[in-house]
């Protein structure tokens, strides 16, 4: 064990309280994975741990949880509690402390985050939690659809759960969430936590099984873009496979999930589910440009520079990854044309933006182009560019403009 685990069992011993492990701390060790963190739950009252440590911050004192710091890490203890009456749906309205771990661990979310494990090792199992862990099995505490009706973010926890850790979700546990899928009352950002997990985990397709089957996902949908889950429900399977061949990355996975929806209704979702200004833009840009049958190199250029060289590889794993998908032999030879296209542009340093034309802005008020007509210019030299990167030097360029504005065809 943990040499600051360790300290934290002793100084609760000497002062002749209980002190577990308890929580994903215990059901990491079991499944034989290294905990991210490690929650404690303890007899002690919140003002008897403050005063047995130097380092502590107040997590949620109301609440009953210290932190304890030690080597800079954060421990977490919370005294034993139950809780009394879920108002909003999401947070007891009252938390009353208990001298029973049993009633603590009642009031937890799931079987398998029940277990406790004392100083040594020896774990304790009052929700039979370790049946469920050894069957790879998400089970409410209790009366699924009554803890749902007390926290609603409960129903996204544990379908993220048995995506990370590959298991099972009972089938009570997933019926209640079935007949309600209803989650007001979480805030928008916890929600999105929740589901970026799953997006970004091994088993995402199944996730994203349980997410639609339980009409958990149609629901957060309906609240903001009603049409596509009743237009797309079923290609948000396949979306949701797909994540699985493309790299763990939120935009690229963000994308898949969008990639049916109009542009409007992409929009509104990226912006009510408040996801960064990058990630937005992103995902929208990915879906935008990704044109399952075009050969076109001036196209394809202009996407790039829309999406910025340093995503270009993530664009291209999209397109490997829809095209893998799909099968068609279409998309399969559009994405492998822009493959080369792309090891082209980089092999031969073919200019892609207008700060790498060899014309400027100021070549052009030399010349007596005004305003809007210098940008204009500038948008089209870049793209015959695009198409001619050998043309890219200024002569010859202000010769093409010269003879496309003035429709001169005496051609050299
Ligand atoms: P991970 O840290 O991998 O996300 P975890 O199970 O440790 O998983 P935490 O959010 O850290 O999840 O919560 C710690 C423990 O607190 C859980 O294992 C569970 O016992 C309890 N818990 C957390 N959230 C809830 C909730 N909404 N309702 C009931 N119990 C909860
Ligand atoms: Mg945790």
């Amino acid at each position: 064990m943990k040499k600051a685990i360790e300290t934290l069992f002793q100084v609760f011993r000497e002062h002749h309280k209980q002190l577990y492990i308890v929580g994903g701390a215990v059901r990491d060790m079991l499944l034989g994975q290294t905990p991210s963190d490690y929650d404690f739950t303890t007899d002690a009252l919140p003002d008897e741990v403050e005063s047995w440590f130097e380092h502590t911050i107040i997590v949620g004192k109301r609440f009953g949880t210290i932190g304890v710091i030690i080597d800079r890490k954060v421990y977490e203890i919370t005294t034993f509690r139950r809780e009394a009456g879920y108002g909003d749906g999401r947070h007891p309205d009252e938390v009353l402390f208990t001298g029973d771990v049993r009633e603590d661990v009642r009031r937890r979310d799931f079987t398998i985050n029940g277990l406790l494990m004392d100083e040594h090792g020896c774990i304790f199992d009052y929700v039979g939690g370790l049946k469920d862990l050894r069957k790879g099995m998400v089970r409410c505490i209790g009366n699924p659809g009554r803890r749902f009706e007390e926290d609603r973010l409960r129903k996204w926890r544990c379908i993220r759960l048995a995506a990370e850790k590959r298991m099972e979700l009972d089938e009570e546990t997933r019926s209640a969430i079935r007949d309600d899928p209803d989650t007001t009352g979480v805030s928008i950002e916890r929600i999105r936590e929740e589901l970026t997990r799953i997006m970004l985990c091994e088993k995402v397709a199944w996730g994203g099984y349980l997410l639609i089957k339980t009409e958990l996902l149609g629901d957060l949908l309906n609240r903001m873009v009603p049409d596509y889950w009743k237009r797309c429900e079923d290609y948000l399977i396949d979306g949701f496979e797909i994540m699985g061949y493309l790299p763990k990355k939120v935009p690229l996975r963000l994308a898949s999930l969008l990639l049916n929806m109009f542009p409007e209704e992409r929009k509104v979702f990226l912006r009510e589910m408040r996801y960064s200004n990058k990630e937005k833009q992103l995902a929208y840009a990915y879906c935008h440009h990704v044109v399952a049958d075009s050969q076109d190199i001036v196209g394809f250029k202009e996407a790039l520079a829309d999406i910025g060289m340093e995503n270009a590889e993530d664009f291209l794993a999209f397109q490997d990854g829809l095209a893998y998908w799909d099968g068609d032999p279409s998309i399969k030879r559009a994405a492998e044309q822009n493959q080369r296209v792309y090891r082209r542009i980089i092999a031969n340093r073919e200019p892609m933006t207008l700060r790498e034309l060899a014309v400027g802005g100021k070549d052009l008020t030399d010349r007596g182009y005004q305003g809007e007509a210098i940008k204009e210019s500038l948008t089209r030299l870049l793209k015959r560019v695009y198409e001619y990167p050998e043309e890219n030097k200024k002569d010859r360029l202000l010769s093409w403009l010269e003879r496309e504005t003035h429709g001169k065809t005496d051609l050299p």
